[in-house]
């Protein structure tokens, strides 16, 4: 079975086609820009070099025909013809309270995911779009929604609520919902493979680290908590993102500033987090470089971001009751052995401890702890797009 995954973005759209015989990527790709001028798609056959073929795209479903049509080229194609595509996987971001699980796209479906936008303004919207593309040009192709808040679905009550008056929480839905889901999933399983254990038997914590950045606490394969909120703006130091703050700043800045909601919203999203305590960058490599040139912010900003994952570390072991793994994954906790070694010093009381030469690793499995350390520290490649392909085939085989 063949399964095409889809990531739609409001102006770029990523896939991959995935036999799923042996999980292998036949092709994946990107599109850029779309509906923009200068729209652009590379695609990436496997075994063949790049294609980069530029080409006008007012919308996703000419985004999407271009893709489909790579696919199916004579010379930078992977597959004869369309049909070989048994179904269609789509992250959708956010799945609201009514999905804990993938689901197969129905009108019903599609009509709930409609009610969540106003959760996700910035990210369902598109999603939605990438959904009606696809289903106008593939009609007879059955499409699945992976949600990344489904796996997060599972946290007791105490943890997503907050301690708002009740009845915003009815209205509105204001309360935890966590992003990453389908990161911090496959993560967690393939830690409890290393583990040598089921997964029903294993406290793990997921630190998905790139440009947006959230920890979960799996116990017995559940997320029991995570450190996004409502929104991905919580927890975590992120590249633009302040995370936790106190709330009453947002007022302050709306009185003394005369700011309204928009402007701190921009503040908090895009000019906050390393790079706005560094004043350098929102890319990790180039805090990393100022900081190794002696810019004293640039530290701060590396210092504010490990005591910030640490911190969210030590807090959800006591969360679990005790932890067996700390698992480094995306961008940044899967290229970086200075981020893991800091974030790990100072926790050698919880039995974690990370051997130096092991961790001088990028982009591979790998368990990175000391021999004899309780609790085992692993960087795993994160493989959302395996993931979504895997939820696909098992929802559409059913
Ligand atoms: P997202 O998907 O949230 O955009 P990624 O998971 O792709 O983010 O992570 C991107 C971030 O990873 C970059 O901003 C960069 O800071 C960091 N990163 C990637 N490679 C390295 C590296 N070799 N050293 C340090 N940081 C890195």
């Amino acid at each position: 079975m063949k399964i095409l995954v889809i990531n739609c973005g409001s102006s770029s759209l990523k896939y991959q086609l995935i036999d799923m015989s042996d999980e292998s990527v036949m092709a994946k790709g990107l599109v850029e820009r779309i509906g923009i001028e200068g729209s652009v798609l590379t695609h990436r056959p496997e075994g063949m070099d790049k294609v980069v073929i530029e080409s006008p795209m007012n919308d996703h479903k000419d985004a999407i025909k271009l893709v489909l049509d790579a696919l199916v080229d004579e010379k930078h194609g992977v597959i004869k013809d369309m049909s070989e595509i048994s179904a269609v996987g789509h992250r959708v971001v956010h799945g609201g309270e009514k999905y804990s699980e993938s689901v197969l796209i129905n009108d019903d479906v599609m009509k709930t995911l409609e009610e969540c936008t106003h959760l996700a303004p910035l990210h369902n919207p598109p999603n939605l779009i990438g959904i009606n593309a696809c289903k106008a040009l593939m009609p007879d192709t059955p499409m699945v929604a992976v949600f990344d808040t489904a796996f997060h679905q599972t946290m007791p009550k105490h943890a997503y609520m907050y301690a708002l008056p009740y009845e915003l929480y009815e209205k509105y839905g204001i309360r935890r919902y966590g992003f990453h889901g389908t990161s911090h999933r496959y993560v967690s399983l393939i830690a409890s493979e290393m583990l040598g254990k089921d997964i029903s038997e294993c406290r793990i914590i997921t630190c998905h680290l790139g440009n947006g950045a959230s920890l979960a606490a799996v116990n017995k394969g559940k997320s029991v908590d995570t450190s996004m909120g409502f929104t991905p703006l919580e927890g975590l130091v992120m590249g633009t993102r302040c995370g936790d703050i106190d709330p009453a700043i947002v007022t302050f800045l709306q009185k003394e500033e005369g700011m309204d909601s928009e402007e701190v919203n921009n503040i908090m999203n895009k000019k906050s987090g390393v790079l706005g305590l560094s004043g350098v960058s929102s890319d990790f490599r180039d805090i990393e470089g100022a900081a190794e040139n002696g810019n004293e912010r640039a530290k701060l900003a590396l210092d504010a971001f490990h005591y910030r994952v640490r911190k969210y570390i030590g807090a959800y072991a006591a969360a679990m009751g005790g932890v067996d793994a700390v698992v480094f994954t995306a961008g940044l906790g899967e290229n970086s052995p200075k981020t893991r070694l800091e974030v790990c010093k100072g926790l050698e009381f919880l039995g974690i401890e990370i051997d130096e030469a092991k961790n001088n690793v990028r982009g591979k499995k790998v368990d990175v702890s000391t021999e004899n350390a309780r609790v085992k520290v692993f960087v795993i490649p994160t493989n959302e797009e395996l993931m979504i392909a895997r939820d696909t085939m098992e929802i559409v085989s059913r």
